[in-house]
């Protein structure tokens, strides 16, 4: 905890080195320097799951800033974020999302929804990373961040075992909306944002969640796409 916020001090104000390669980097720059942030492999795909999800009314539209590779560029963003608690990171990141969804988007989102954290990783972190990313989207495209407005009801089995049916009816009780929010969520245009989407299983219950609840649009974007499952 001391340590995230002495390290998050230093990168505030002295000159910099890149979190990636160790360069220093000059004012202009935060966190990652020009030849690093080069390198970050943009996803621009569309996902494995989208039509899918889209066909059945979960989500309007899904999108992810970067490739998630282990041992590339990106790889110390996240660690830095998600265990040093490098908030700036984490929004950094969310503005890139942010211009990412304001160029795709054609009408305004009322709400940014971060994907809760799993309760005993929320024990160890006390905070959760996606908040962050949220903070950041939300700078860009000024709509309203909620945390908590999303709670995991149960544990799910892994979406990719189950058929098409068995896959909506598993998306609609594993996470549930907060009932204290569940008012401010309907009817509204909402994004959902995790980390680095994997399955795509987390982010897309949750996204059945909010749409349960009698949300507008719902989209499901994340800083960062894995094909492998992450050791998290
Ligand atoms: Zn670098």
């Amino acid at each position: 905890m001391f340590q995230a916020i002495i390290n998050e001090f230093i990168n505030f104000v002295l000159p910099n080195s890149c979190l990636v390669c160790g360069a220093s980097i000059d004012a202009s720059e935060r966190f990652i320097c020009k030849n690093c942030s080069g390198k970050l492999e943009p996803y621009n795909q569309t996902h494995p799951w989208q039509d899918e999800y889209k066909a059945l009314g979960i989500i309007d539209n899904s999108l992810s800033a970067y490739w998630f590779r282990a041992d590339k560029e990106l790889q110390p963003l996240l660690h830095a974020m998600k265990y040093q608690k490098m908030r700036s990171v984490g929004r950094m990141l969310g503005r890139d999302l942010g211009k990412l969804i304001a160029a795709k988007n054609t009408t305004p989102f009322d709400l940014v929804i971060p994907v809760p954290l799993h309760k005993a990783k929320f024990r160890d972190r006390t905070y959760n990373q996606s908040d962050f990313i949220a903070e950041g989207i939300n700078d860009i495209i000024r709509a309203k961040v909620i945390t908590g407005a999303i709670k995991r009801t149960r544990f799910t089995p892994s979406q990719t075992k189950l058929d098409k049916a068995a896959r909506k009816e598993n998306v609609s009780d594993a996470f549930a909306v907060n009932p204290k929010h569940a008012g401010e969520i309907k009817g509204k245009h909402i994004i959902v944002v995790d980390d680095v989407i994997t399955t795509g299983a987390t982010i897309l219950e949750c996204c059945g969640a909010v749409k349960q609840a009698g949300a507008g649009k719902v989209w499901a974007v994340s800083a960062a796409y894995a094909e492998l499952k992450m050791d998290d």
